[in-house]
């Protein structure tokens, strides 16, 4: 058996490293200590969670309960704990320091091990209900009399979401690798498993289990895949040279939807994996119709109206959808799934298919009037791809997406099996999607929300940094500033995010959870913005403007440091 008390010495360890290899060594120490009963709950534990997002287990426990169960174990009334908590921004180095100088203590004190904590979050975050607050506060407390004080920090951490180790999923999956192996060659294999089912815990369960069964490894209804990403490129000549003769889909700015299908069961699930079942009756109902035993297929759903033809965009469809109540709504604007991949067919991966022949099967399958195939066109050279691009703009959509043929389906990975091209905004190149990391108060001028801009930052896969690439101070509609400002005073902190590089100090620091798309008219050197930094020069975007907030999109899918690199070298041949 774990005993937590490890678990606790081992994040206090990785807390005081930022190198990741470091880290990996410190993480695989732990997991060569762990048995398979115990290592999906471990992962979890590492990762923040208690189960993977789809499954919608959420602790659900609000500061204020916490700051209750840390009185109730210290002795001390609510009002100091808040005091020193107010001194400390930390409520998991509050609840250290006063359990170290507790005025009780329970009478029965017993060691605990890492499966009686997981199983007592568990616990806390699935009781529901009435009297559930109480019961909350009750288990949380009984938790906290069993603890040292490094333990209650930690705990306390992750019941309010603060636990941020820094340890990101690459470095989980290396150090899996280094406990079983003494080295990372089985990486590559673990990583796979983990891009097609999301699930870290359980890839980690099936490789204690028999490491063999990773290889194996194969795509299943109810475990949503990471979705596949796509590379830009400048203009429709350098998708030529790259691709050579492939296919161009519309590009629909809608609503990214993951079907799956077994039986009678649908589930749906978003970009970010969550469960969106409920939100979309009009598509779960075509695809109960479909005539197949087994399904996973990709798409993206918007609103459209016929008369009109027109397309109405994510941001439109989620508003209206937002406005009446979802019934009427799916009358009125009736929504359409374009479907464009499909990753399963009963019993059958597909994952490995090639591009063309899993588009084969979409023409096949998708045939109905809410279900239909993204519209597309074999294309051999730049003129055609030039006209396609035109009438997808012309029909107000955002742009095209180009497909290798050959392709197999990259989950989790962006590669240039997909190529976007999209229409510009004003001046605008490209936008990309930044992460807010701070923001910054505006002097009076702007109503409600005394707002000046947003601090945003991008992500460097090389070191698993954030790096900040534009203060962004316009393009804000006034309901996005007091949507945001709603959102963003909620999850300010009072230090820096962990991971962060930064040379520019906004007036409130957030954490980064929140994804913005920016639209920018150049990428220039900077020195005060740390993005690809060398020497004393970094990237940041020259007039960067908000576009939307993309409550769609999570950290991870932000633009990585490489891709701005690859921007401006694009832009370079651009402009000569
Ligand atoms: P972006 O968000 O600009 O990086 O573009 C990628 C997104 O475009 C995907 O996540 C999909 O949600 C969306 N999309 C729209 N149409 C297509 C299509 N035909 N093929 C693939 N993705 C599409």
């Amino acid at each position: 058996m774990l005993p937590f008390s490890r678990v606790a010495e081992v994040f206090f360890e990785i807390e005081k490293r930022s190198g990741r290899l470091e880290m990996t060594d410190v993480l695989a120490g732990l997991f060569k200590e762990t048995s398979t009963q115990e290592i999906d709950k471990l992962v979890y534990l590492v990762q923040g969670i208690l189960a993977p997002p789809y499954t919608g287990i959420d602790l659900g426990v609000g500061e204020r309960f916490a700051i209750e169960a840390i009185a109730s174990t210290t002795g001390y009334p609510k009002n100091e704990v808040e005091k020193n908590y107010k001194k400390s921004g930390d409520l998991g180095n509050t609840v250290e320091e006063l359990i170290g100088k507790r005025k009780q203590r329970a009478l029965l004190t017993q060691e605990m091990d890492m499966v009686y904590v997981y199983s007592s979050l568990l616990e806390v975050a699935k009781t529901s209900g009435t009297g559930s607050q109480e019961h909350k506060i009750k288990k949380l407390t009984e938790m906290l009399n069993n603890s040292t004080p490094l333990e209650a920090k930690y705990i306390v951490r992750f019941v309010v979401g603060t636990l941020r180790l820094g340890v990101g999923d690459p470095t989980i999956l290396d150090a899996l690798s280094v406990a079983h192996k003494g080295d990372k060659s089985l990486r590559e294999e673990l990583e796979r498993a983990y891009n097609i089912c999301a699930d870290l815990g359980y890839v980690a369960r099936q490789f204690y289990e028999d490491p063999k069964l990773i290889a194996k490894f194969k795509v299943q209804p109810f475990r949503p895949l990471m979705p596949a990403l796509a590379e830009r490129e400048k203009d429709p000549e350098a998708i030529i040279e790259r691709l050579g003769t492939c296919e161009v889909e519309m590009k629909y700015d809608g609503f990214r939807i993951q079907g799956h299908k077994k039986g009678d069961k649908v589930e749906l699930y978003s970009r970010k994996l969550e469960k969106t079942t409920h939100m979309f009756p009009e598509i779960v109902s075509a695809i109960k119709k479909l005539k197949v035993k087994e399904i996973i297929f990709e798409g993206e759903a918007l609103a459209y109206n016929e008369q009109k033809k027109r397309y109405y965009s994510f941001q439109e469809t989620m508003h209206r959808k937002r406005k009446h109540d979802i019934g009427a709504a799916s009358e009125e604007f009736p929504l359409k799934l374009f479907v464009f991949d499909i990753l399963y067919l009963d019993g059958k991966d597909l994952t490995e298919q090639p591009y063309q022949e899993r588009r084969k099967l979409v023409e096949k399958i998708f045939k109905s009037d809410v279900l239909k195939p993204s519209e597309s066109k074999l294309v051999k050279d730049a003129d055609g791809l030039e006209k396609i691009f035109q009438t997808a703009l012309n029909e107000g959509l955002e742009g095209i997406m180009a497909k290798d043929l050959k392709a197999p389906y990259t989950a989790g990975k962006r590669k240039f099996a997909w190529i976007k091209l999209k229409k510009s905004y004003g001046k605008a190149v490209d936008t990309i999607d930044a992460v807010i990391v701070g923001y910054y108060l505006g002097h009076g001028a702007r109503v409600e929300f005394d707002f000046g801009g947003l601090l945003v930052a991008v992500q460097n896969e090389d070191n698993g940094k954030l790096e900040t690439i534009a203060k962004v101070g316009y393009g804000f509609s006034e309901l996005e500033m007091v949507e945001l400002e709603k959102m963003l005073s909620k999850v300010k902190t009072h230090a820096p995010p962990k991971n962060l590089d930064h040379k520019l100090e906004p007036e409130f620091w957030v954490e980064p959870k929140y994804v913005i798309e920016v639209a920018f008219d150049d990428i220039t050197t900077s020195s005060i913005h740390t993005c690809g930094m060398k020497g004393e020069k970094g990237y940041a975007l020259r007039f960067p403007r908000l576009v939307n907030i993309r409550t769609d999109k999570s950290v991870k899918e932000i633009t990585t440091t490489n891709e701005v690199i690859e921007m401006v070298e694009l832009q370079r041949t651009k402009t000569g």
